[in-house]
């Protein structure tokens, strides 16, 4: 079978040299585990600073180690009561063909509740970083601003549309026509910005007339810069990620912001979506129902073969998807 380990830590954007591909045994499951066939892979930013050797809320990928990921596969052969043969099961598995997970570190996915795909995204890491971060942080109110970049990927397209679902005005920004008349068209947003034909700035003045309440962050540099004089008082700013940033050699600055936090008492709190791990079941139930009724949709932009995982995961820093990246490595 084959795998992907990190070769060399990357230095700014990475690049294919960064990665190696390697053939390696497929091992015997011992008691209590089992061997899985990988079907689909989750490429994702985040991924990008465990690259780095730099302290975070997860450690750094070691070198020459087999790079790991959200991954759904399906049970080829089990030493535990719990998972049988032809289980479909979701688990943070190696970027490899097949892989052996501990009983315990993996779970079973109903797929009558959905396909597959969907528990690595709307359903999955994805989706709940969207509802925890929006719903907990965000806050957004009917009738309310809420601005959302990097609308047009997995988290933001998620994003979007939950505070549609809670009556807020949406305004989203992307970097491409086709992500803007996605978002609108197929999503609801009511307005959006395409951040490399327009200047952000005049934009947002331009669709938030009445202010922003709510700005979704995942991006930050000059985009994120923008909204701050836009503020409305008592604003709430999730700050989810800042893939602008990842792939920098040197620090970011950028404008100050305490003065425009003070001068609207407005909150800006950083997370992870571990921090909601007690609460999964909950998100996961709603966004399901949101599903079931049609109030939610989601979009993955599929990438057919293993041998196209780097690939897949160097174009999110290009803007190559739309909703959710996945690998598709095999057929259920
Ligand atoms: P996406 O599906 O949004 O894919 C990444 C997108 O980022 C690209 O499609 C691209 O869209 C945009 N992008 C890439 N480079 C830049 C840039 N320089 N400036 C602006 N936009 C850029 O990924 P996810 O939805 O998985 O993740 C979105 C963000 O949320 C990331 O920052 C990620 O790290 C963060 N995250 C945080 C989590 C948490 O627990 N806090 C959990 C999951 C994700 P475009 O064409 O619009 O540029």
């Amino acid at each position: 079978q084959k795998q992907i380990r990190l070769k060399n830590r990357p230095l700014g954007t990475p690049t294919h040299e960064d990665f190696q591909i390697v053939e390696a045994p497929i091992e015997k499951p011992s008691k209590g585990e089992i061997l899985i066939r990988t079907v689909y892979i989750s490429v994702d930013p985040y991924l990008r600073g465990r690259m780095n050797d730099v302290k975070s809320y997860i450690p750094p990928f070691g070198l020459n180690e087999v790079i790991s990921s959200g991954v759904i596969g399906q049970v080829v052969e089990s030493q535990s009561a719990l998972f049988a043969k032809g289980d479909v099961v979701l688990g943070i598995l190696g970027w490899q063909e097949y892989s052996i997970a501990k009983e315990t570190s993996i779970r079973k996915i109903d797929q009558n509740l959905a396909p597959a795909s969907a528990f690595l995204s709307v359903l999955g890491m994805t989706g709940l970083t969207a509802y925890f971060g929006l719903l907990d942080i965000g806050k957004p109110k009917e009738g309310e601003t809420v601005v959302v970049s990097g609308a047009a990927g997995a988290v933001g397209s998620i994003v979007g549309q939950i505070a549609k679902i809670k009556g807020a005005r949406v305004v989203g920004i992307a970097g491409s026509d086709e992500k803007v008349k996605f978002i609108i068209d197929e999503l609801g947003f009511d307005a959006a910005i395409n951040y490399n034909t327009q200047d952000v700035g005049t934009a947002l003045q331009e669709t938030c007339p009445n202010g922003i309440d709510v700005y979704f962050e995942n991006v930050g540099g000059q985009i994120s810069d923008s909204i701050f004089p836009l503020l409305n008082n008592f604003a709430r700013i999730p700050v989810c990620g800042a893939i602008s940033s990842y792939n920098n050699e040197k620090a970011d600055i950028g404008p100050r912001v305490q003065a425009y936090l003070i001068k609207t008492s407005s909150l800006m709190q950083g997370f992870t979506v571990g921090n909601y791990s007690s609460r999964f079941g909950e998100g996961a139930k709603e966004l399901g129902s949101w599903l079931k009724e049609g109030k939610l949709k989601y979009e993955e932009t599929l990438t057919e073969g293993f041998d196209h995982t780097i690939d897949a995961f160097l174009d999110l820093f290009k803007g190559a998807n739309l909703g959710k990246s996945l690998i598709k490595v095999a057929e259920i």
